[in-house]
């Protein structure tokens, strides 16, 4: 199913607009903190080197235990030495596997994290916060995360994205951000007829033509309509943003065709 242009202005403008309204708000994740355990949420927001980390934890589990692992981390090791998590990996897995476990992926998060540290201390002089200097533009900053095992496209443009709206790191050149291809983001572009094929190109290039400034600023609003509203089953279409022009494409058939609901 194709929209109307002028279906999907309105449902281009119903998206900026959300993503607005939380900026004005301050919104974060699912509130004002990025993890509700408030340590935690400090931990990540003031040192470089736990948001780094934090970033790798970003996959598979709910973000509020993502964000809240590197703070827990450093409780059971007593340290957050990144000389120490790049040599001491051993370690580093003990700590992550100990019940309850930090992540689902006990056997490949301490390497990513070892590695991690190794490479801030070898490429950034041990200061994780030199890969994303003010003034730096977002692709470049995109780039370098890349070269981290663990972060892909999708936890780069999230992690560019959140230093920008939450942590006040000026970067330049916002036109390059982009919403990370997260499966929130992906079920709300494709429902809502913002795109007709679920492809990292296709949900780039719709972000892009929504918001061509700062594409990246849609991303907290696509990702919180996808977690709040856009359910896999169950959509509370009547309470989401983007009620009143999304398509409503939530069967879809196997060739991407959508069936309205
Ligand atoms: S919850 Fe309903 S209205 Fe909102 S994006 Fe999903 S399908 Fe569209």
């Amino acid at each position: 199913m194709r929209r109307e242009p002028a279906a999907n202005e309105a449902l281009a403008e119903a998206l900026r607009s959300y993503a607005r309204t939380l900026a004005a708000a301050g919104v974060v994740q699912t509130g004002g903190a990025f993890t509700d355990l408030p340590e935690a949420d400090r931990f990540v927001k003031t040192r470089a080197e736990a948001f780094l980390i934090g970033v790798l934890f970003t996959q598979g589990i709910p973000a509020e235990r993502a964000w809240a692992a590197p703070w827990l981390l450093a409780q059971r090791l007593g340290h957050f030495d990144l000389g120490r998590l790049a040599v001491e990996r051993e370690r580093v897995a003990r700590a992550i596997a100990a019940p309850p476990a930090l992540h689902r992926f006990v056997r490949t998060l301490p390497g990513w994290v070892s590695a991690a540290a190794a490479r801030v201390i070898e490429d950034y002089r041990g200061d994780a916060a030199a890969i994303w200097p003010e003034g730096t533009r977002v692709a470049e900053v995109a780039e370098r995360l890349r070269a981290f095992q663990g972060i892909g496209v999708k936890k780069a443009a999230m992690a560019t994205e959140m230093l920008v709206r939450h942590l006040g790191v000026r970067l330049t050149g916002l036109e390059d951000g982009c919403v990370a291809y997260d499966v929130h983001v992906r079920r709300v572009f494709l429902r809502s007829g913002l795109v007709v094929r679920d492809s990292v190109v296709e949900v780039a290039s719709a972000a892009r033509s929504v918001e061509p400034g700062d594409p990246g600023s849609l991303d907290l609003a696509a990702w919180l309509i996808g977690r709040q509203h856009c359910r896999p089953s169950a959509p509370r279409c009547d309470q989401c943003p983007l009620a009143g022009p999304c398509a409503r494409l939530v069967s879809l058939r196997p060739d991407g065709v959508g069936v309205r609901r």
